[in-house]
């Protein structure tokens, strides 16, 4: 099957070009001003449209049992969700019982990603130390690929480490080149506060967000950097909410700490103000950590436009409105913690980052596919150069839609960004040189994505040019 995508704007994180793709197989074979067309089985017209890499979330909870329920979106919807929006690969989280062997949880999600419509990893959480999980960790990068694991600072008693086990668990981890997420908020802490208020009668969803502040994200994520740094392990802090918390990766980089961070749409977009409504509709924005206010999110896409912040993910933790939000109604520390996002994340960033003028057309390439497979071992991933995946997006700037729940895959019943007028539309996606979505129609087999066996080496070698990039290394002693 060879297939051309003719004159479209090539954009890559380093440049911006016109010309045409051809792509044999499942890769790119060539890329030049002029194709001829005579052999193609398939031309796609791209005049007067971006051709992107296709979008790279490393932060997705399909599947993901959570307080008592599970995500709403399986890897069969929450996969066509991507790809519809422009995500050509996810990496997923897995979730091991407490105590259980890492390798058999393994087997367990990559079993149940292969119903995906779009290529898949999985990172490897966590959430208790023992000698086995040391020694499980040179079997799960070896065997299967997987060079990143996550540890929670909070949710006591379903998934949260301590600092000492932290330190084990990073300290092996960055031996063998693994790289660790870090979901850092002070969760002893935030169960007082959550206990405090409960116990004044404080039950609204507005609430959520007063007892998760700024400052126990800031010391999370300030003291899991500085475990990093004596464990001298490679960390991503994940989802990056405030201002206070970006300056704590600020000062660790200048330390030389190889320290990278995330943020997502919702504290991108979104602000506090949306878990204050009223007759429960806040519940539909309760995640951790909370939005915050307003003003942390020029500090965010700050932090992307100078490179602090290398990658934009969605989070994407669905849970419907009807039936599992609601199980918080009198309470919220029962409304499952997380937002719908995958759908919309390419979207969002193009629209109130580019658009806007708030980053470059490169810097968004960079932040939503070029940084994601450098970071997380995803060597033929992430960018639009021969011998890569043909993982494309086809991109039209000049047309506009407005973001609804009625028309989408994911399986919930709301959207977070409802009402929102958006430009650019998405006309084709193209996953390993397949045309999978058309027009916002998903036209792909089912169970056609690819598990990802993922490199740790140029991982390492990524990390220390990223970390460059940053300019903010100095030299280590
Ligand atoms: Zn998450």
């Amino acid at each position: 099957m060879k297939t051309i995508i003719k004159n479209g704007i090539v954009v890559t994180s380093g440049s911006i070009f016109k010309a045409d793709i051809l792509i044999e197989g499942e890769s790119i074979t060539s890329i030049s001003s002029h194709i001829t067309q005579e052999s193609a089985d398939k031309i796609i017209n791209a005049e007067g449209q971006y051709v992107f890499p296709g979008g790279i979330d490393v932060h997705t909870h399909l599947e993901w049992p959570l307080m008592d329920t599970e995500t709403a979106d399986d890897f069969v919807s929450g996969t066509k969700a991507a790809a519809v929006g422009g995500i050509t690969s996810i990496i997923n989280f897995t979730k091991p019982e407490i105590g259980a062997s890492l390798i058999p949880t393994q087997e367990e999600w990559i079993e149940k990603g292969k119903k995906s419509v779009i290529d898949y990893g999985l990172h490897a959480i966590i959430n208790h130390y023992s000698d086995r999980v040391l020694e499980e960790l040179p079997i799960l990068a070896e065997t299967y690929g997987v060079g990143s694991i996550k540890l929670f600072m909070a949710y006591k008693g379903e998934m949260m480490v301590n600092d000492l086990e932290m330190y084990k668990i990073m300290k092996k981890a960055g031996e063998l080149g693994i790289i660790t997420n870090v979901h850092a908020e002070n969760g002893d802490i935030i169960d007082e506060m959550i206990a405090q208020a409960l116990a004044e009668g404080k039950t609204d969803p507005i609430y959520h967000g007063y007892t998760r502040p700024t400052i126990m994200e800031a010391e999370a994520t300030g003291r899991a950097l500085a475990i990093a740094e004596a464990a001298n392990a490679p960390i991503y802090i994940v989802h990056v909410s405030c201002a206070e918390a970006l300056e704590k990766v600020v000062e660790a980089k200048k330390r030389g700490v190889q320290a990278f961070a995330e943020t997502c749409p919702q504290y991108l977009v979104l602000d506090i103000s949306y878990l204050d409504q009223p007759n429960f509709e806040g519940g539909k924005y309760v995640c951790s950590p909370p939005l915050r206010e307003k003003w942390n999110q020029d500090a965010l896409w700050n932090g992307l436009q100078t490179g602090i912040i290398s990658v934009a993910g969605s989070d994407h933790c669905p849970f419907r409105y009807e039936g599992q939000k609601t199980m918080g109604k009198d309470d919220f520390s029962k409304i499952p913690n997380g937002l719908p996002g995958l759908e919309d994340i390419f979207s969002i960033l193009y629209h109130f980052g580019v658009h806007k003028g708030r980053i470059s057309l490169n810097k968004f390439v960079e932040i939503i596919s070029t940084n994601p497979a450098k970071l997380f071992g995803l060597t033929k991933k992430g960018d639009i150069s021969i011998g890569k995946d043909a993982d494309i997006v086809v991109f039209d700037p000049n047309r506009s839609r407005v973001i609804t729940a009625e028309c989408q895959y994911q399986n919930v019943d709301y959207n977070a960004y409802e009402g929102m007028k958006v430009q650019g539309v998405i006309t084709n996606v193209l996953s390993r040189g397949e045309v999978i979505v058309k027009d916002g129609q998903f036209i792909g087999d089912l169970a056609r994505g690819k598990y990802l066996h993922r490199s740790r080496v140029q991982n390492q070698e990524s990390m220390a040019n990223l970390q460059k990039d940053g300019q903010f290394r100095e030299p280590v002693k």
